[in-house]
């Protein structure tokens, strides 16, 4: 098998998984008790707070809230921001994952206005406009770090810098920047970011599924999604998900120095190798957008007029698994809003191959070479549907 999908989901490591499971048998007591059992429960989980600062680039383990994944953490950022706010208006950019796009278009239904900026034909989201776009009503602004689809990396500093870092920081807006694609990959640092909020999760960085964080620069406060025993510094409560907290410490701290060892420069040769390779071997191929700065691990290619599903499944037929745009917009019909935001159209079948720390160039050479053999299989079908 060649899983090119590591966007969608990765294999958790096996140290990762070790760490869990002994977390999960040794460490059963509730965090909150005050026998030794659960102050042993609770240093654990202090100890993955500090792995994943440390990974992260935070001031320290206080500004890092354990939440159930990305999504948690970015509907924290956002909704816990803007309810405290006074303004009623949210910028955002047109190609967030749905974890962003989807929590903002909950405020429009509680009477918030929404600007949604769009991308260029790159597939970045202008900072000017961005910035342009913020009024003295708007209270959050939302900007992804990596776009999950296309990979194209977004300007989070040149926006934070416009919005007036230090300056007037009390009527400012809000800066929440979803970086769960960057994570692992990207070396930001949460401290000098600009961000007020930033979400990571665990599944895309070898860690457990259901388990992410959300970096609170000090002094930012924000409103609890619910309420209960008040654990996570009143932010986040429910009794702590102490195995998955312990797996995604493991995994930041392996995602750290994988980045911090040159291991994004390795997965970006790999994916150039995809890229020439494809390019040269399926005639209508291209790159969804070109020319923007990229996450190493993300490719999106238009292969022409085809049904991307088809494609696929030819594709899964010789043991190989990508996706169509993403995961999340897989199950919706026609291209997804980040697709038809950079001027794809209905016909074209748009592939998404994410690449790990796991890929090897075998895996790369036989995955063109099945997707060339996929196209061949496919594309005489479509042709004679099409008449
Ligand atoms: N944000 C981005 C950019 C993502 O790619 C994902 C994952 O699909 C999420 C948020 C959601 O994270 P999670 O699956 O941990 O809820």
């Amino acid at each position: 098998m060649i899983y090119l999908d590591n966007a969608a989901s990765t294999l958790p490591a096996g140290e990762v998984l070790d760490a869990m499971g002994a977390a999960a048998r040794e460490h059963y007591g509730n965090p909150s008790s005050a026998h030794g059992l659960g102050a042993a429960a609770a240093r654990v989980i202090e100890e993955a707070r500090a792995a994943v600062a440390a990974a992260i680039g935070a001031g320290g383990p206080g500004e890092i809230v354990f939440t159930s994944g990305g999504t948690e953490a970015d509907a924290l950022g956002i909704l816990g921001a803007a309810t405290r706010a006074r303004g009623r208006h949210i910028v955002v950019s047109a190609i967030e994952h749905p974890a962003v796009l989807r929590t903002a278009e909950s405020l429009v239904a509680q009477g918030w206005t929404l600007t949604a900026v769009p991308p260029g034909a790159d597939g970045v989201v202008s900072a000017e406009a961005v910035a342009g776009a913020v009024g003295p009503d708007t209270s959050v602004v939302a900007l992804m770090l990596a776009n999950n689809e296309l990979g194209t990396l977004q300007p989070v500093a040149d926006v934070a810098a416009r919005l007036g870092r230090g300056a007037d920081a009390g009527r400012r807006p809000h800066l929440h920047v979803d970086a769960v694609q960057a994570f692992g990959f990207v070396p930001f640092r949460a401290a000098t970011l600009g961000a007020d909020t930033i979400a990571v999760s665990g599944h895309k960085i070898h860690g457990p599924k259901g388990a992410g964080a959300l970096w609170v620069r000090p002094g930012v406060t924000l409103r609890p999604l619910w309420d209960g025993g008040r654990q996570e510094r009143g932010l986040r409560s429910g009794t702590e998900n102490l195995p998955g907290w312990v797996g995604l410490g493991r995994a930041a701290a392996r995602a750290a120095a994988f980045r911090d060892g040159g291991g994004p420069a390795t997965i970006a040769a790999l994916r150039d190798r995809l890229e020439r390779d494809l390019l040269a071997a399926i005639p209508d191929a291209r790159l969804t957008v070109a020319g923007a700065p990229r996450v190493p691990h993300i490719s999106s290619i238009a292969i022409g007029a085809l049904p991307a599903e088809a494609v696929l499944h030819a594709l899964e037929a010789r043991g190989v698994y990508a996706s169509a745009g993403s995961a999340c917009a897989s199950r919706a019909r026609g291209p997804s809003h980040v697709l038809r935001a950079v001027g794809i159209d209905q016909r074209t079948a748009v592939l998404r191959f994410s690449l790990s720390r796991d890929t090897t160039a075998a895996d790369i050479d036989a995955a063109v070479a099945a997707l060339a053999a996929a196209v061949a299989e496919v594309a005489p079908v479509a042709m004679r549907l099409s008449k």
